[in-house]
């Protein structure tokens, strides 16, 4: 049993089956990625994880528990984490604003934006934040506006926002998207460095063939709302389905 556990779920919007029953297991503090062609369904089945959609069909098990019915920030405090395709933080407060906000959140089981505003007493709080941004290294740009980053350093950030929530399961939507090489890599960098320092299980939907074989254990192909294939890197890369399905050959 993995610690997700998707199985044979069916999405249709309208006349169209973005999902045909999907069957996916995630083991337990694995890397596994999603990858297909666009359009192949993988942002609708993070949704289905995520309670942003609920399928029409099928179940989607999560440590042993159902999260569909379940609302989106009742999924979160099961223990699942998501980062969105583009960078979710306010850009007009600081890095170290951003950061206090998931651990307010954690502690009150709500965001409060006059938590922020009266912050100055709340010095557990910047401690514990301050100590995330020393983890992803960004502590120097805590006064620094989040605006003002460059992208990949808002994806930092955005990912330690996540982390700041102790989530068990990361789920990460193309979270390289758009991005220069050298973001790229620190993206990878800092997965790397997530995965070996915490109990924690990463599912990311990936386009960069270069991400997707720096970090993934397992690799699941979707091809029109289908998994086609689900194996190890190295047994993916010679696949023929997967070749013509995915690289267009
Ligand atoms: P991917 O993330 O793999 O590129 P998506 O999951 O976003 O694919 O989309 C799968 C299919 O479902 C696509 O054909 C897309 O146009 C369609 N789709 C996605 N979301 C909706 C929606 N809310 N309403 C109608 N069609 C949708
Ligand atoms: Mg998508």
């Amino acid at each position: 049993m993995g610690i997700l556990e998707v199985s044979n779920v069916n999405k249709r919007f309208g006349g169209l089956q973005a999902l045909g029953d999907v069957n996916l297991s995630v083991q337990d503090q694995s890397v596994h990625a999603i990858i297909g062609p666009n359009g192949a369904g993988k942002s609708t089945l993070l949704n289905c994880l995520v309670g942003k959609l609920i399928p029409d069909t099928g179940s989607v098990m999560f440590d042993g528990q159902s999260v569909l019915g379940r609302k989106p920030y009742e999924i979160n405090q099961m223990g699942i984490s998501r980062v969105f395709q583009t960078p979710e933080i306010f850009g007009d407060l600081t890095v170290l604003e951003n950061m206090m906000i998931p651990i307010f959140a954690k502690r009150d089981g709500a965001f409060r934006m006059h938590a922020i505003e009266s912050s100055n007493n709340e010095s557990e709080v910047i401690d514990q934040a301050m100590e995330m941004l020393e983890s992803l290294n960004m502590a120097d740009a805590r006064n620094d506006h989040a605006a003002a980053m460059s992208r990949g350093n808002k994806r930092r950030l955005e990912i330690g926002m996540c982390l700041a929530q102790n989530p068990r399961l990361l789920l990460l939507d193309e979270p390289t998207a758009g991005m220069a090489r050298a973001d790229t890599n620190n993206t990878i960098d800092l997965l790397k460095q997530i995965k070996d320092e915490r109990d924690i299980t990463i599912a990311i939907i990936e386009h960069d063939m270069h991400v997707v074989f720096s970090l993934a254990e397992r690799i699941t192909v979707l091809a029109q709302g289908t998994p086609l294939v689900e194996d190890t890197p190295d047994n993916i890369k010679g696949h023929p389905k997967v070749r013509e399905a995915y690289l267009g050959e």
